[in-house]
Formats: structure tokens, sequence, C-alpha cells
């Protein structure tokens, strides 16, 4: 097999790189209420680190790359990081990964710069909801303007992410879904990992297949063939329907066997999977100097190191970091 590949035969190709672990929402199931302590400036990757680091990556075999945060928008100069990330050898897909808040002024900019694709957070289309979630944002409007513009400037298609949790927002599981009848929306629907130190707690769990049942009152979701996408969700449609529904599942069935993923984090940090405390610190070997090849051999060794699957299986959950310090 060429390119780079773990111990478990699983092609690794995707990088999800975390920009930022600054946010401008405090979501309920991503971090805990009295925030997380921030890295210092000198903490984080600058944008030339990031690239050396992107560029060895792609010489192993990393043909995709994800920009995520905290809120990666909220770093400044965002599109001249994806202009030198579109001039790397060997990565030929740039994603984005975010709130959507800051998207309806930054979208043009970054589609000029490189980006092909942009994933859309969103838990809740009503403004009391949505200020519940995300302790306090009054910028659904803007959520809502930035993925108009997003589409608007070739950002297309948009996904909307929304995490279900019973109690919270799952009496909007319909609403989501009917907007994909009218509209090109593909929403995704993902299963809430009940991480330590979140307010919703495992009893907010709801399984894709109960949602799927709730949805049922719409018509019978048709799985979109040939197979769409390329990550963990598997997609539907509704009968004449403009969008579609994707379902993701980290908990009730996990995709660890097709696993492509590595992150790394603002902080330099390499990590084989988001939901077990496995990481490299790449950022000490940068600074020290260490050349390409070098970078490369630590990289292959880590990825041999990736684990089979992640922790939730066995009952366990890290400790080491919330979702908004790795990026999701
Ligand atoms: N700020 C950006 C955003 O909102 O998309 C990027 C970072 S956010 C940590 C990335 C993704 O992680 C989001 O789609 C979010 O919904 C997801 N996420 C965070 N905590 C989660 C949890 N406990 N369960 C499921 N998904 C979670």
């Amino acid at each position: 097999m060429t390119g780079l590949s773990d111990s478990f035969q699983r092609p690794i190709n995707y990088l999800r790189i975390s920009v930022t672990d600054r946010c401008n929402l405090r979501c309920i199931y991503c971090m805990p209420a009295e925030g997380v302590p921030l890295m210092s400036h000198e903490d984080i990757l600058t944008y030339e680190e990031i690239c050396t680091i992107a560029r060895v990556a792609a010489e192993l075999g990393i043909n995709k790359v994800r920009l995520t945060g905290g809120e990666p928008l909220v770093r400044s100069g965002l599109g001249e990081l994806i202009q030198m990330l579109a001039q790397i050898d060997g990565i030929d897909d740039i994603s984005l990964t975010t709130n959507g808040t800051l998207l309806g002024r930054y979208a043009a900019e970054l589609k000029e710069a490189g980006l092909h694709r942009v994933n859309i957070s969103l838990d809740s289309l009503k403004p009391d909801k949505f200020e519940l979630i995300t302790r306090g944002s009054l910028a659904l409007d803007d959520v809502m303007a930035g993925i108009e513009v997003a589409r608007s400037v070739g950002l297309d298609p948009v996904k909307i992410n929304m995490v279900v949790m019973s109690s919270v927002n799952d009496d909007e599981l319909i609403d989501f879904a009917a907007s994909t009848m009218d509209e090109r929306w593909h929403v995704r629907f993902i299963e809430f990992m009940p991480v330590a130190g979140v307010s919703p707690s495992a009893s907010h769990f709801i399984s894709v297949s109960e949602m799927r049942k709730r949805l049922e009152v719409l018509g019978e979701l048709q799985p979109c063939l040939p197979d769409v996408g390329n990550g963990p969700a598997k997609y539907f449609r509704f009968p004449y329907a403009k969008g579609t529904v994707g379902f993701i599942t980290p908990v009730s069935e996990h995709f660890c066997f097709r696993c492509n993923r590595l992150r790394l984090t603002a902080d330099g940090r390499l990590r084989l999977c988001l939901l077990a405390e496995d990481e490299i610190d790449l950022r000490q070997s940068l600074r020290g100097g260490a050349s390409s090849a070098e970078l490369k051999q630590l990289i292959e060794t880590a990825v041999a190191n990736k684990p089979r699957r992640h922790w939730l299986g066995a009952g366990r959950v890290p400790h080491d970091r919330f979702f908004s310090q790795v990026g999701g």
C-alpha cells in the first residue's frame, strides 16, 4: 500500500488542523460553564509552522485538510493560511468547520483563497434555544446569514451539523430534517458524545436509530446512492427533497475501523484519535530544529500507534482536552 497507513492497515489521508483554542461561543456540550484555560500566544503554532507540518504530512500521503478550532474564524488572517495550504503539493481538499457566526464576513475571502467546503455547526433554529445551548449567544441571525453567503459564493454544498441532545434540542429534529425538503441543505445529525466535564450527561444521549424513528413522520428516508461523502456520515433523502439528511454514530455504531484521520491541535500536538489521549508533541521538535525527514519519522511512528478504536466503547472518556481544545 502506498501513502500513510497505520498498523491496522487503515489508510490515513485526512488531517484536521485546529488553528486556535479560542471560541466566541461556549456550547454546553463542548466545554464546561467556566470555560477552559486558554493557551498562550506563544503556545499556538504560527501559520508557517502549521504549513511546515502540513507539507510533511502531504509528502506522507495526507491530501485533505480541515480547519477547525475553537472557532477558526476568530483567528485573524485565516484566508492567508488557506492560501498557503492550497499551494502545498498533494493537498487537494481544504475544508472548514465553523459555528458560522463570522462566516458572512469572511466566506467570499476564504473561497477566493482556496477553501472548497464548509461545515456549519448549528444546534437550534430557535433564538432562545440557540442562546441556551451556546450559553448566551444572540448570533443565530448571523449564522443563518453566514449560511446564505457561503452558498452564494460557491461554498456549496453547505453541511449543517447538529449535535442532538435529548430534552435539549431533540424537539427540533423534525424542523431540521424538514428544511432539507425545499432547501439544498445537507443536515447531519450527530450523536452527542458524553465527554467528561460538559454539562449534558449521558442521560441526554439519543441514538441515531431513535432519531430515525422520530423522522418517519416526514416520509421514507431513502439511502443516497452511490454512497455520497467520504466521511463517517451515512446520507439519506426524503422523496423529492432538495437536500439530504446524514447521520453520524460515534457512540451507537463507531466507525473507527475506517478512520482515516489525524488531528493537529493548536499547540502543535498530533492527536491520533478524538476520543483517546494519545498525542505526540510536534511543536517541540519543530521549534527544536527538526528536519522534514525527522518530522516525517515522528509522524510515521505516531501513526503506527494510532489506537484501534476510541475509548467510549470501553466505557472510558479522555480527560486531557475538551473538544474545543482538539477541534472536534
Ligand atoms: N467552532 C467550530 C464549530 O462550531 O464547528 C469548530 C470546533 S467544534 C469543537 C467542532 C465540532 O465538534 C462541532 O461540529 C461540534 O458540534 C462538535 N462537538 C463538540 N462537542 C461535542 C460532543 N460532546 N458531542 C458531539 N459533537 C461535539
